[in-house]
């Protein structure tokens, strides 16, 4: 028995330890990624369903490090919530794209509204809003021109959610639901909420021309975002059919690698200004 015991454990800890050694080395290292100016921000357009006009962008971070190599969001997002590091890297998040925003207005490109996710941690930091306003006027980015992409989870708490949501509404920034569909908010409270548009999770699109669920699902959302006026984004559109299907459906705004995938901020000019307007 001791000695299976003893299997085990040499077949369990090398990947427990594998996977504790790469969470520390990259708390670590992502302490110091702001500061050595590790991080960058892609941008991923947002466009009109019907005819693929760019409306937006949203931004999402890459962080390139000299020897741990590109390290996902998907990896690195999770730890900087749990140490709290999301905080500063959400506050440089932040500035950049609003930055960039308002440096391509100044080069005379048809505005476009940027979008930002914010992550729980910072949403509810008490002085979250504040530093919004500090930072909208420092970078002088008007507010109709940002959008803050928040979660289904974060929003749960209403009464948590509320006085705050109603904070930022002042502001005059957008607000959105990211993900969609993926969370529990119950449909009624979206009239409640001070939020304008909905991203409809990537997992529904994903083959929406030939899943009959998926279809009712986006197609149930987009009635009852009609009937309390909120817009509508499709996540994820990857294929021709699928944006066939939703412009079928009506959805008034797509994003997905159909488009263009996320891209850094040169390429995403080079894209913004195929709709240039001086
Ligand atoms: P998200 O906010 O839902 O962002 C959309 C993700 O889907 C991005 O992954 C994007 O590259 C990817 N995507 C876009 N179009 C397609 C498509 O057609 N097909 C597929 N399969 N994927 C597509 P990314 O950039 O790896 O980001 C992953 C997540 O990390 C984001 O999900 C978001 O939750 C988080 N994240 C990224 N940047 C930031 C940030 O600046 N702050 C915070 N708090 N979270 C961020
Ligand atoms: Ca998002
Ligand atoms: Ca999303
Ligand atoms: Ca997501």
């Amino acid at each position: 028995e001791a000695k299976q015991q003893g299997r085990q454990t040499q077949i369990y800890n090398p990947t427990l330890n594998e996977q504790l050694h790469r969470r520390m080395e990259i708390e670590l290292h992502l302490r110091k990624a702001v500061e050595f100016g590790q991080l960058k921000l892609y941008y991923q357009p947002i466009v009109v369903t019907e005819n693929a006009r760019l409306v937006g962008m949203e931004s999402l971070i890459r962080w390139f490090h000299p020897v741990l190599g590109t390290v996902s969001p998907g990896e690195f997002i999770p730890i900087a919530e749990e140490t709290g590091l999301i905080v500063p890297i959400g506050r440089w998040v932040l500035e950049e794209a609003c930055r960039q925003n308002k440096q391509w207005q100044d080069s005379g490109f048809t505005p476009i509204v940027i979008s930002v996710n914010i992550s729980s941690r910072q949403f509810y930091d008490p002085l979250f809003t504040e530093s919004l306003v500090s930072l909208l006027h420092r970078t002088g980015l008007a507010p109709q021109w940002l959008e803050l992409e928040i979660t289904e989870g974060v929003m749960m708490d209403i009464h948590t959610a509320l006085p705050i949501l109603m904070d930022l509404q002042s502001l005059g920034v957008n607000l959105s639901i990211d993900d969609f569909g993926t969370g529990y908010s119950s449909l009624k409270y979206l009239k409640e909420l001070p939020v304008g548009k909905l991203k409809i999770d990537q997992s529904f699109i994903k083959h929406i021309d030939t899943n009959a669920v998926h279809t009712a699902i986006v197609q149930s959302v987009l009635a009852m975002s009609k009937q309390i006026g909120l817009d509508v984004v499709a996540e994820g559109v990857e294929r021709l059919e699928e944006l066939a299907a939703l412009r079928q459906s009506g959805c008034p705004f797509a994003q997905g690698y159909l488009f263009s995938h996320p891209v850094a901020a040169d390429e995403a000019e080079r894209l913004l200004s195929e709709t240039r307007c001086k």
